[in-house]
């Protein structure tokens, strides 16, 4: 199975995916949480990719899409959660090729979304405590600016496919909901 979860950053995508993976055995891909790794690990990808996330502007596509590529390409017995990717309409397109040359295909594409307001104010308290050197209010409206700009638009790249998820209320609500859309 593989699963792309959407929407804007303090939605709570990660969360979410997580719960999703361990339920059904996917590997959970969050590129955001690859390249904080690659940055503390002081690898030429993190390198690259840390001024970009600094000041809370996309990785390159390129960058993004080599990284992931390799990722399915060495775990093809696994289903996967994508978290936080793709991010802009090329990477959509390049994991579309990836995924025809694999002969694989996508099963659910879910988009949870939530009032801008509230994400801001969750973002400014995750900022309290996660240590992550893109969580200043400055950056966090940023994130939101490049979403709007550069992921949004994938909403309707997936309009065939893409469940949508009300993102307001606890963790166990937001995934009874996602778990009412899911059946394998
Ligand atoms: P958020 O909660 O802000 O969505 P993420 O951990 O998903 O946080 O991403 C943090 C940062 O990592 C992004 O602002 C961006 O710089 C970089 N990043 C993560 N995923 C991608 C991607 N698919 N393409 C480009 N940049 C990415």
């Amino acid at each position: 199975m593989i699963v792309i979860i959407m929407g804007p950053p303090g939605a709570g995508k990660g969360t979410q995916a997580k719960i999703l993976a361990e339920k059904f055995n996917l590997l959970h891909l969050s590129t955001g949480e690859i390249l904080r790794n690659e940055i503390d690990n002081g690898s030429d990808l993190g390198l690259k990719a840390q001024r970009f996330m600094d000041r809370g502007n996309l990785v390159p596509d390129h960058l993004v899409l080599e990284m992931i590529e390799k990722i399915i390409i060495s775990n093809l017995d696994m289903g996967f959660i994508f978290d936080g990717f793709p991010r802009t309409v090329p990477q959509s397109e390049g994991l579309d090729s990836l995924l025809d040359r694999l002969k694989l295909k996508i099963n659910y594409v879910l988009n949870i979304s939530l009032d801008k307001n509230i994400l801001v104010k969750r973002l400014v308290e995750r900022a309290k405590s996660s240590g992550r050197a893109d969580d200043s209010e400055e950056v966090i409206i940023k994130r939101q600016d490049v979403y709007e700009e550069l992921t949004k638009p994938l909403i309707d790249y997936y309009r065939h496919e893409v469940t949508q998820i009300n993102g307001d209320g606890s963790i166990e609500e937001v995934s009874k909901r996602i778990l009412s859309q899911i059946n394998r």
